[in-house]
């Protein structure tokens, strides 16, 4: 069987400094996965590896079995599959929601307008959102802004969906509408990678945890063995400063 994702020896410097040093990993059509661990361990720049927002120095990624990293790949058609979510929701802040959600399907799936305000229309119901297509995203809380941009990320019709701290810019009263909703579309199926400080979300809704330090991935398993009973030190360390 395919699977969604496969990384394989994954390696990526930044000049001298060597930030991810051999990653190996799979995700299977889905699956959450959930990646924690420190900051400065690596997390961002796997997930961004993962859709080529970052060449990597060594090593392949699969995606639905095409390998995004062989050099013939037409690399906007294969990102078009996976979705991104950022910390900062990078909204156009001079764009309506509306507008927000069909420039992309508009451009780069050249869906025609009613489509795509049809598409998004939908979404935003998805995400709680019903009738703040009109809305300025600076008109929204941070929660609804990020909640814009999940759903701008699912107008797409991504197969995967990848999450870096989405919830880490929120104000604490504000995370539990974000984590609904993603739980949510976990509950639908959708295949994500997530990375989340949220350890309650990971232990509830991760079918693997990956625990990573210094560029490496430390322990992955279960979320009850990898959070509830961690084998490595590191892990034990991380944790006991988290929960
Ligand atoms: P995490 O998301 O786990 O906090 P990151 O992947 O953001 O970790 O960063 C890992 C390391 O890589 C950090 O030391 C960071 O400073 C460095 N780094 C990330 N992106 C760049 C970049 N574009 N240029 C140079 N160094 C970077
Ligand atoms: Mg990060």
């Amino acid at each position: 069987m395919t699977h969604m994702v496969e990384i394989r020896d994954l390696h990526k410097s930044f000049g001298s400094l060597e930030v991810l040093k051999g990653i190996d990993f799979t995700v299977d059509r889905g699956q959450v996965i959930c990646v924690i661990g420190p900051s400065g361990s690596g997390k961002s720049t796997l997930l961004r590896c993962v859709n080529l927002l970052e060449t990597p120095t060594k090593g392949k990624v699969f995606v639905e079995g095409l390998e995004l990293t062989h050099p013939d790949v037409d690399i906007d058609a294969a990102r078009r599959r996976v979705g991104m979510v950022f910390q900062q929701f990078n909204l156009f802040p001079h764009l309506t929601v509306l507008d927000n959600i069909t420039i992309a399907q508009r451009r780069v799936l050249k869906r025609g307008k009613a489509e795509a305000v049809r598409v998004a229309e939908e979404n935003l119901a998805k995400v709680g959102l019903e009738g703040k297509g009109r809305s300025y995203p600076a008109q929204l809380s941070g929660g609804q802004q990020q909640r814009v941009a999940i759903a701008r990320a699912l107008a797409m019709d991504p197969d995967l969906m990848l999450f870096d701290e989405p919830t880490s810019a929120l104000d604490p009263e504000l995370v539990g509408d974000v984590l609904a909703v993603m739980r949510q579309l976990a509950d639908e199926g959708m295949t994500m990678i997530v990375v989340t400080h949220e350890m309650a979300f990971a232990r509830d809704v991760a079918d693997r945890v990956v625990f990573m330090d210094g560029g490496v991935i430390v322990e992955e398993g279960s979320p009850d063995r990898v959070i509830g009973a961690p084998e490595h030190p590191r892990t034990q360390t991380f944790l006991r400063r988290v929960l």
